[in-house]
């Protein structure tokens, strides 16, 4: 048999979200497997230095910003990927954001995340749900749609959606990203069937609690970040974005050209 490498030489990766936290471990980690990536985000900055790294390393990297809720920003992004390289190979739909406030405001009584969570006490309003929605689930049809006919003609491609446990679970305060999770993993299955005959592979992988910026109140605090850990995770810690990457990287690869549809929950137990 001949040794596992997951070499991604001469592949093209867009990765979205790619400025920090998971995006930016994934991005660093296709690079490092040979992928020319493309590291995609609304801020310029934050993706030039992502692409400094992965030219640090040796690598290939172009920073492109977008908003990838936007479906004209989106298709000029895709268009200059196609200028530049020539082809698309590898799409992963990282952007999101997060929202945690109760649907109905709860009159008297607030829980302790509410007291270390911005903006908890305002009413959830459209602007909450469309941003949230929009984030997570408009920006896979935008880029999938932008991507997948590059993909098609090409002969295959590899498309990876990051997911969350919290479409598997209620996360209370959470019902849009919830909604928006599950969305993704839906998905995912349709699109795996859909494109399956085009050698497009479709996968998600869903990650519990990581050290990111996704919710600073908890994350850039220590004692709460341990006391969270401790009261939701087996493993009793946060994910490092690095551990998140490293699937990602593998159903990029070519040894994983018989899965699709796929979740893979990267939770340190937390659905056990
Ligand atoms: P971060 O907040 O650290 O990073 C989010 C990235 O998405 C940033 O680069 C941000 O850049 C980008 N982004 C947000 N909105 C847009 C937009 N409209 N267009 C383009 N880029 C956008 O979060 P994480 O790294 O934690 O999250 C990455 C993914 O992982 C998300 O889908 C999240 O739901 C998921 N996830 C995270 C978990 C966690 O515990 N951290 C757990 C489970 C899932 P900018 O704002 O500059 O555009």
């Amino acid at each position: 048999m001949e040794p596992i490498r997951f070499d991604l030489e001469g592949r093209t990766a867009i990765v979205t979200g790619a400025g920090r936290g998971i995006g930016r471990a994934c991005a660093l980690a296709l690079a490092a497997q040979g992928a020319n990536v493309v590291a995609c985000s609304r801020t310029q900055g934050q993706i030039d230095e992502v692409v400094r790294e992965i030219e640090a390393g040796g690598r290939s990297g172009v920073a492109l910003a977008a908003d990838v809720t936007e479906r004209v920003e989106v298709e000029a992004m895709v268009g200059e990927v196609m200028t530049r390289f020539g082809r698309i190979d590898i799409l992963v739909n990282n952007a999101g954001v997060f929202a945690m406030k109760p649907l109905v405001p709860t009159k008297g009584w607030k829980p302790s995340v509410g007291k270390i969570i911005p903006d908890f006490d305002k009413p959830f309003d459209d602007d909450d749900w469309f941003r949230t929605i929009n984030t997570n689930v408009t920006s896979v049809y935008r880029c999938c749609q932008a991507v997948v006919p590059h993909m098609m003609s090409q002969g295959g491609g590899r498309i990876i959606n990051i997911g969350s446990i919290d479409s598997e679970h209620g996360l209370r305060f959470a019902a849009a990203y919830c909604a928006s999770k599950g969305a993704v993993k839906s998905m995912t299955k349709a699109m795996a069937r859909e494109w399956v005959s085009y050698k497009i592979t479709v996968n998600c992988v869903s990650p519990g609690y990581v050290d990111t910026d996704l919710l600073p109140a908890v994350m850039h605090d220590e004692e709460i970040k341990a006391q969270t850990a401790k009261a939701n995770v087996p493993m009793q810690r946060f994910a490092k974005p690095e551990e998140v990457a490293v699937p990602v990287v593998w159903l990029a690869s070519d040894q994983a050209g018989y899965v699709t549809g796929e979740s893979i929950y990267i939770d340190g137990g937390v659905l056990a």
